[in-house]
């Protein structure tokens, strides 16, 4: 099992153009699991649940390397923690959600890296700004001064066949590129996180610099 968990890192990595961070999605997996991906050379970990994440982090404190970072639907009561314990926060998904982020990072006198999380195409099943009403909130992200807006976010929609997976891709990029150009005087878009295990090479192939990793990694999650 370990050994074939690297294997699949060594493999995956060396098929990812090297400007590409992998992150290992390593929700339902085990804190083992977890030390034979570090093992393999992976120092980028992400989590969607807080609670789990933490007994989790608790076990691997001997791995002082490892940069974790959030993935899940983020609760406001939930926030303090997720700043706490995830320097990375991929699914910032809503302009309250945001402001919260920025008060308590602000308090705690950090400044997490955050990605915005944006459904290009409308989807009932996720969270996220649409691009509408990103495009009318980035005034006030921009005043966000506590938090390091690094980039978009994008899962797309379940159901599309490869040419429209890539075409949520690439309108991803070409968002991001529109807003970089607005010149906003803290927002920055220097990061794609997408791509998953089944459209990774689609991310990829449109721009991606982060992808989230976890079933080709670590197997099925049942
Ligand atoms: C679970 C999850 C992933 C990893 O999905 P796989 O299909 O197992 O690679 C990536 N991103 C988010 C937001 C997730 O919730």
């Amino acid at each position: 099992m370990n050994s074939s968990i690297s294997e699949r890192i060594l493999s995956i990595r060396s098929s990812l153009p090297t400007s590409v961070k992998l992150i290992a999605v390593s929700k339902q997996v085990s804190a083992q699991a977890i030390r034979s991906a570090y093992s393999a050379g992976i120092r980028d970990f992400a989590e969607s649940r807080i609670q789990e994440a933490a007994s989790k982090q608790a076990e691997l404190q001997d791995l002082p390397d490892i940069t974790w970072h959030f993935i899940g639907h983020l609760q406001s009561n939930k926030a303090k923690k997720a700043i706490e314990q995830f320097p990375w926060i991929h699914s910032v998904d809503n302009l309250k959600l945001a402001q919260r982020l920025d008060q308590l990072a602000q308090q705690l006198g950090v400044s997490p890296q955050v990605c915005l999380q944006v459904k290009i195409l409308p989807d009932p099943n996720k969270s996220g700004w649409s691009v509408s009403e990103l495009l009318a909130d980035l005034p006030t992200l921009d005043q966000y001064k506590s938090l390091q807006i690094q980039g978009l976010m994008t899962i797309p929609p379940s159901g599309l066949n490869d040419p429209e997976i890539l075409n949520v891709f690439n309108l991803n990029r070409e968002l991001a590129k529109k807003i970089q150009e607005q010149n906003w005087s803290h927002i920055k878009m220097q990061h794609l996180s997408m791509g998953m295990s089944g459209d990774y090479e689609l991310a990829v192939q449109a721009g991606a610099t982060m992808v989230r990793l976890g079933t080709i990694l670590f197997g099925d999650r049942s």
